[in-house]
């Protein structure tokens, strides 16, 4: 195979439209009811042949990005090399434009692209449900950053039903300065939230989506985490002020935060909003991006 060979696969980004999380289980992990909308933020990832495996990283956040083999992309390839008995001797490019530790699921993008990057390289021709097999194996957000659109996720997330959306919903994520580990804040939420009831996906919420309905979106968004993060990231609180002073339909920390993201009415009102916010000081960027978006896409 020639070392100029390369396949690259475009990965957005995600955010919880509903995030209801349950008690910790003896396990660790938390039952969810999690409504993934994939959003118009990508990282690119591109595989190479190479003599070993190997990660570079590109971009604004790309300093802190892991590049050894705790990288999602890196261990994605190496459980793909692994089931098809061969060596995952790739160079792994990740172009990345997703906020890190953001609540976006930066690392889980970068997971599924490698995987769906590797397998067109190496010609494995693994099934759909092998793919989804291992992004659960990579972790709870990595079935959906392959499938993209919408998706309800239960379980601990892993567990995916497609869902319909019938129409195009405008944001603006306001990227906060530091990050926020998604494990802390589920401590966080253990200690405010100690008898969670056991989660369900909002039916006014799933009907929003449906119905392609941004004002009524709007009056159904939640995020269970979101007083933990505000407990670890008080700041959180001014960011979510200024955006819905500047006419946003609704506001939410996104995930795990601290990113946050704003729902607005139209076009025209998405850049008010990422103007305002820009101008607030009370964040380090703002971004418009639209929905749905794809899943993993070879370019
Ligand atoms: P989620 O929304 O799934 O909780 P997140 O968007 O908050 O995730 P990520 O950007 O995925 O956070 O990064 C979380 C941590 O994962 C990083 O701090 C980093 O140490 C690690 N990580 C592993 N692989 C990657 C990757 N490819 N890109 C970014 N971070 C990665």
């Amino acid at each position: 195979m020639s070392q100029d060979r390369s396949v690259t696969v475009r990965v957005p980004a995600k955010v919880n439209v509903q995030l209801a999380v349950g008690a910790a289980r003896p396990d660790g992990f938390h039952d969810l009811a999690n409504v993934f909308l994939a959003v118009g933020l990508y990282d690119e990832v591109t595989v190479t042949p190479a003599e070993q495996l190997r990660v570079t990283c590109s971009g604004p956040d790309a300093a802190h990005v892991p590049l050894d083999r705790t990288n999602l992309a890196a261990r994605a390839a190496e459980l793909l090399a692994a089931r098809h008995g061969r060596t995952a001797d790739v160079h792994i490019h990740i172009a990345k434009d997703i906020p890190v530790a953001g609540g976006m699921a930066g690392g889980s993008a970068d997971g599924a692209g490698a995987l769906v990057a590797c397998d067109a390289l190496w010609g494995t021709e693994a099934s759909r449900d092998e793919l989804l097999d291992i992004c659960a194996e990579l972790g709870s957000d990595v079935p959906f950053s392959l499938v993209g659109g919408a998706a309800l996720g239960t379980g601990r997330g892993e567990k995916l039903e497609i869902l319909e959306v019938g129409g195009d919903f405008h944001w603006v994520f306001a990227v906060a300065d530091g990050g926020l580990s998604t494990p802390a804040v589920y401590r966080e939420f253990d200690r405010l939230t100690p008898d969670a009831p056991a989660p369900e996906a909002s039916p006014a919420l799933l009907d929003a989506l449906r119905r392609g309905d941004a004002e009524a979106l709007a009056g159904a968004l939640a995020n269970d985490l979101q007083p933990a993060a505000l407990s670890l990231f008080p700041s959180l609180a001014a960011t979510l002020a200024a955006g819905t002073d500047a006419g946003a339909l609704a506001a939410l920390v996104s995930g795990s935060g601290p990113t946050t993201a704003f729902l607005a009415a139209d076009a025209e009102s998405v850049r008010r909003v990422a103007e305002a916010l820009s101008a607030s000081g009370t964040c380090r960027t703002a971004r418009v991006a639209g929905s749905p978006a794809p899943g993993a896409t070879i370019l």
